[in-house]
C-alpha cells in the first residue's frame, strides 16, 4: 500500500501493535490459535540476494469476546507497505469476479444512473473500469501511488490516501454520500480497524450500502489456509466480529453472500439502522458457532494439523531432492513466503519460483533467497516437479503449465500436499 503514511496515521497503528488487545473490540481475552514461529515479511522481495534475515513471530490470536483474528507485530506499516508490488489485474479469474459483480450491482438496481460508487483500496483499477463509459459517478481511493497510476491511466479519479474517519468526511464535503461503498479484501490490510469501520459510518448515508469481501476466519479453521497468515494481513474477519464492531459504529451486518475467490471468501452487506438478517446470513454465523470459532480447543486441534503439515511438505521436498527430481514453485506471493518458511524449506529443496509480474521477476524471497524467474526461464527448466502456491488460481494456473509443460506433475500444498489430476 503506500509511501505517503503521514506520521500521526503511523503513531495511530502502532498503538494498536504489539498490545494485547483485540484490534476491533478492545477486548483483553485473546488466546493463541496458530504459531507458525520466526518469518520474514512476506512481500519484502528483495533486488539481491542477501544472508542477513530479520525474522519476526507469526502468530494468529483469536479474540474470545467477537472471535476475530489477528496478528500482532512490532513491524511499522512504513515498512510493510512500502514495497507494495500486489496487482490484482495479473489474475484472469479476479478480473472475471470483479466485472460479474459491477454487472450484478446494475442489474438488480442497487446502481442506477448517477450514482456514487466508491472503492477503497481500487489497486490498479480491476474492478472500477467496469463502470467506465456508464452513468455511474467513480470515486477509488489507493495509498499505493505506484498502483493506483495504473487506474488513474484508465480514466478512473483516485485520492491516494488511507481510508478512515478523516478521508470519509472529505469525500462526503467533496462528491456527497455514495451509493455503493465497495471494499475488497482491504479490512485485513488495515492497522487501525476501528478508525476504518468508523470512516464507513461516517460516509454512509441512509440508501448507501457497504460491500465488504474478504476471506473467512473459517478458512483458516476448517480449510487449514494457514499460508493466508502474514505479517501485512493484521485482521482475519469472523461474521461475529464484523458485526460487532459494526454495531459499535451504528452500521448492521445484513447480508452476506458466499464467493468462491481466494479460496472461500465472504461478502459482508452493511449499511445504517437496524435491518432484518438474512437467511443465509444467520446460517453462517451458526456455522461459525458450530467451527468454534473462538473456542480455543478447536483451534489447538487446528495447530497441532497445520504443524504436520509442514513436516509433511518438507518429508516431500527431501524425497524429490534424493531422487534427484527438480521442483520448481510458481506464484512469488505472500502464501508461498509463508508456507516455505514455516516449513523451513532450504535452497538445496526449492531454489526458484516463477512468476508472472515484471515487478517481481529477478527479485529474491527471504529468507533463503528464492529467485524469482520468468515464465519463459521456467518453462526451460523443464521441472519435473511444479508447486502452485496460489492454490486459490490453481485451476486457471494448472490448465496454462499442462499446455506449456505437459510433463510435469503440479502440486497444492494447502489443505495439505496434493498432486493436482
Ligand atoms: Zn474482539
Amino acid at each position: 500500500m503506500g509511501e505517503i503514511m503521514n506520521i500521526e496515521e503511523s503513531t495511530t497503528a502502532h498503538e494498536h501493535f504489539g498490545f494485547d488487545a483485540c484490534r476491533a473490540c478492545l477486548s483483553r481475552d485473546i488466546f493463541l490459535a496458530i504459531d507458525l514461529g520466526e518469518l520474514p515479511i512476506s512481500n519484502e522481495l528483495r533486488q539481491d540476494a542477501q544472508n542477513a534475515n530479520e525474522l519476526f513471530p507469526l502468530r494468529l490470536q483469536v479474540c474470545k469476546n467477537c472471535s476475530l483474528g489477528q496478528v500482532s507485530s512490532d513491524i511499522l506499516p512504513e515498512r510493510l507497505f512500502s514495497d507494495y508490488r500486489y496487482l490484482s489485474s495479473v489474475s484472469s479469474s479476479f478480473l472475471a469476479h470483479a466485472r460479474m459483480f459491477c454487472e450484478m450491482m446494475v442489474s438488480t438496481g442497487i446502481i442506477s444512473d448517477g450514482d456514487l460508487v466508491v472503492e477503497i483500496a481500487c489497486n490498479d483499477g480491476y474492478l472500477l473500469k467496469n463502470f467506465l463509459g456508464k452513468d455511474v459517478q467513480i470515486l477509488g481511493i489507493e495509498p499505493s501511488i505506484n498502483v493506483s497510476k495504473k487506474a488513474e491511466a484508465l480514466g478512473i479519479p483516485v485520492i491516494n490516501d488511507f481510508f478512515g474517519s478523516q478521508l470519509a468526511h472529505k469525500i462526503i464535503k467533496e462528491f456527497g454520500f455514495p451509493k455503493l461503498i465497495i471494499a475488497n479484501n482491504v479490512m485485513a490490510h488495515v492497522p487501525d480497524l476501528r478508525d476504518f469501520v468508523k470512516g464507513l459510518a461516517i460516509l454512509s448515508g441512509p440508501d448507501t450500502q457497504i460491500s465488504i469481501e474478504n476471506p473467512s476466519i473459517l478458512n483458516i479453521l476448517i480449510e487449514k489456509q494457514f499460508d493466508t497468515i502474514y505479517h501485512e494481513h493484521f485482521s482475519y474477519l469472523s461474521c461475529n466480529s464484523v458485526e460487532n464492531i459494526s454495531n459499535e459504529f451504528g452500521l448492521t451486518l445484513f447480508d452476506l453472500d458466499h464467493l468462491t475467490t481466494h479460496g472461500g471468501s465472504n461478502r459482508y452487506w452493511l449499511r445504517k439502522g437496524l435491518s432484518v438478517k438474512s437467511d443465509v446470513l444467520l446460517s453462517e454465523i451458526q456455522r461459525e458457532v458450530r467451527a468454534g470459532v473462538n473456542d480455543e480447543s478447536a483451534w489447538q486441534f487446528a495447530n497441532k494439523e497445520v504443524a504436520q503439515n509442514l513436516v509433511n511438505l518438507k518429508k516431500w521436498l527431501k524425497e524429490c531432492h534424493q531422487s534427484g527430481e527438480s521442483v520448481i514453485g510458481y506464484g512469488a506471493a505472500a502464501k508461498a513466503s509463508t508456507l516455505l518458511n514455516a516449513a523451513d524449506v532450504n535452497l538445496e529443496l526449492l531454489s526458484e519460483i516463477c512468476d508472472l509480474s515484471e515487478e517481481k521477476i529477478g527479485r529474491y524471497m527471504p529468507s533463503a533467497n528464492y529467485k524469482i524467474i520468468s515464465y519463459k526461464n521456467f518453462l526451460k527448466k523443464k521441472p519435473r516437479h511444479v508447486l502452485i502456491f496460489p492454490w486459490n488460481l490453481s485451476r486457471e494456473i494448472s490448465e496454462q503449465i499442462r499446455k506449456d509443460l505437459p510433463e510435469s506433475d503440479l502440486w497444492v500444498a494447502i489443505p495439505s500436499l496434493k498432486r493436482l489430476d
